[in-house]
């Protein structure tokens, strides 16, 4: 039977269309240095079309990629839809990665124009001529930078008809964002993200079991817009009329906390560095937190502890969901099922430090190292693997690691263990196992209870070549200011005695001043490896 249902394409333009008819008075409010800059989804629908026929102008014909680099502000949401709103396709560069690595990036999407923060003109002066296919430069900014011979992007939309008509989205599967993996092998790989995949993800968010997003949430993404679309908050605010907030380049932990007190945000999302430095803020001072309903933490495990810090002094949810660039990224989500809510609240917590169930429409299963898939008894470890509308088919342009694309599922690198309930728990990643004697050891585990002790503000545990064992974990660990004089290695292993088998303890604890970052914000555990592979280990 066929043509049971319209055959309505799901894309970007919906979302806008949406945004603009039914909340046109809902505020994007984005902080800058001279104030705050506030305009409702009525005056950005005009600006995006303004934008969309600049675009046009320009020469950006359907399919053509258009970068970004920019942090989380107004203009940049305009990008997100103008560029996808005329077919062409939005990619979002990393503005922290190396210039080796961005060049690389732009050039391979062959990218066409390129928008940027006129607080990067440096940065961007500094790989321009390397760069291959870009044909514009335009400066987010109200005037031009003339050496640079970059436009100003008011200038640019100032002459902009406010009543550009959009062509019709034919495909809900064209390609409408682009967003390469900060990857750890090999080159950075590009994931597209189509129409469809866009709008479905950004109903999964909106759905009460996920993130519940609804139209009196002011929601902050705290997670950059260059990394998996800022989780999907962009569009799946706009789909709902949910107010928007965002920070620009004020990413500091009091720059956060003081936007969420004063615009009274009632969801926001980060990986859990961003809430390390927020919690050790709250210590000391005072803020008003009473409209925060969300905290969703992922992108590495969340400890127990950060949990209850915000249940316990502020009674705001803390949500952990795990997902990837490939993954659009919101791949599960670790609420508790109304079935274990019976339970302790101890029993509980073990479910909330999981990584969760999957979202709807995502497939899971774990893989063991014949390619026989595990049971789901909680203790069997498999790689993960994943499928649904929203998970990349390939990687863009390339033929590397093509192999994680196999039987219609996408293999994660993400080792787990699947429980009876469907919650994931993520045992580690493959490459920061750590394989002591030929039985493997959790650095996330390992991890997670060192960031629970009250004198730890930060902490990664990485594998180091040992003579014997050939690999052995090594605890590196930021004490909180308060206890630098007065903590102790001892301590460190100690406490981590209480609570795993004796082999799992590290050999050796380091204090540093710092774990190093990725570009976005994760702990750096593939340059910690390197800085220690010729660690000497104490007494051998
Ligand atoms: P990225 O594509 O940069 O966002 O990185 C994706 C990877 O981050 C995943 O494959 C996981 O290894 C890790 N990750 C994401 N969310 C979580 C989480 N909640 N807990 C543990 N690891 C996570």
């Amino acid at each position: 039977m066929q043509g049971l249902m319209m055959d309505t394409q799901l894309s970007v333009q919906l979302i806008l269309e949406r945004a603009k008819q039914f909340f046109p008075k809902k505020e994007i409010i984005t902080r800058q240095a001279n104030g705050t800059h506030r305009y409702t989804y009525g005056d950005f629908y005009k600006r995006v079309l303004q934008l969309a026929s600049a675009l046009k102008q320009l020469g950006i014909k359907p399919g053509d990629r258009v970068a970004t680099f920019a942090w989380n502000n107004y203009r940049h949401l305009e990008l997100y839809f103008a560029i996808p709103c005329i077919g062409a396709v939005l990619h979002t560069v990393n503005i922290r990665l190396a210039a080796d690595q961005i060049v690389y990036i732009i050039n391979h999407a062959e990218d066409q124009i390129l928008f940027f923060d006129a607080c990067f003109a440096p940065l961007v002066k500094h790989f321009a001529p390397e760069l291959k296919t870009v044909k514009h430069f335009v400066a987010m900014d109200e005037s031009p930078i003339e050496e640079l011979r970059a436009e100003s992007y008011e200038e640019l939309l100032a002459s902009q008809p406010t009543d550009f008509v959009l062509p019709k989205i034919e495909d809900e599967n064209m390609a409408a964002g682009l967003c390469y993996t900060s990857g750890t092998t090999g080159h950075p790989k590009g994931v597209l993200y189509s129409h469809r995949s866009i709008f479905l993800h950004s109903m999964a968010i909106c759905m009460a079991d996920m993130m519940g997003l609804c139209e009196k949430d002011r929601a902050f993404p705290v997670v950059p817009m260059f990394h998996a679309n800022a989780w999907g908050y962009p569009f799946a605010s706009a789909l709902v009329g949910a107010t928007q907030v965002f920070p620009n380049h004020f990413m500091q932990p009091r720059d956060i906390i003081q936007l969420i007190d004063q615009e009274k945000v009632t969801v926001t999302a980060g990986v859990p560095t961003i809430w390390l430095g927020i919690m050790a803020l709250l210590e000391h001072e005072k803020f008003n937190l009473e409209n925060l309903r969300l905290i969703v933490i992922g992108g590495s495990a969340v400890p127990a502890s950060m949990i209850e810090y915000f249940q316990k002094g502020y009674n705001i949810p803390v949500v952990q969901a795990w997902g990837m660039t490939e993954t659009s990224p919101l791949g599960s989500i670790a609420t508790v099922k109304s079935n274990l809510l019976s339970l302790s609240q101890q029993e509980q917590m073990s479910y909330r430090t999981k990584q969760g169930i999957p979202a709807s429409c995502v497939q899971i299963r774990a893989l063991d190292d014949d390619g026989k898939e595990v049971k789901w008894d909680g203790e069997t470890r498999g790689e993960l693997q994943v499928r649904g509308p929203w998970v990349a088919k390939s990687y863009f342009n390339t033929t590397e690691r093509a192999e994680a694309f196999c039987d219609g599922w996408f293999s994660t690198g993400d080792v787990v263990t699947i429980d009876s309930e469907g919650y994931i728990a993520i045992v580690d990643r493959t490459k920061d196992l750590i394989k002591s004697g030929g039985e493997w050891i959790s650095s996330v585990d390992l991890e997670i209870a060192l960031l629970s002790h009250p004198k730890i503000q930060e902490a990664a545990v990485v594998a180091v070549p040992h003579e014997k064992w050939v690999e052995r974990p090594l605890a590196c660990v930021v004490p909180k200011p308060a206890f630098i004089e007065s903590f102790g290695k001892e301590e460190v292993l100690e406490y981590l005695r209480g609570q795993f088998a004796s082999w799992w303890i590290p050999n050796a604890v380091e204090f540093v001043k710092e774990i190093p970052k990725t570009s976005v914000g994760k702990f750096d555990k593939k340059r910690l490896r390197v800085m220690y592979q010729d660690f000497k280990w104490p007494g051998e």
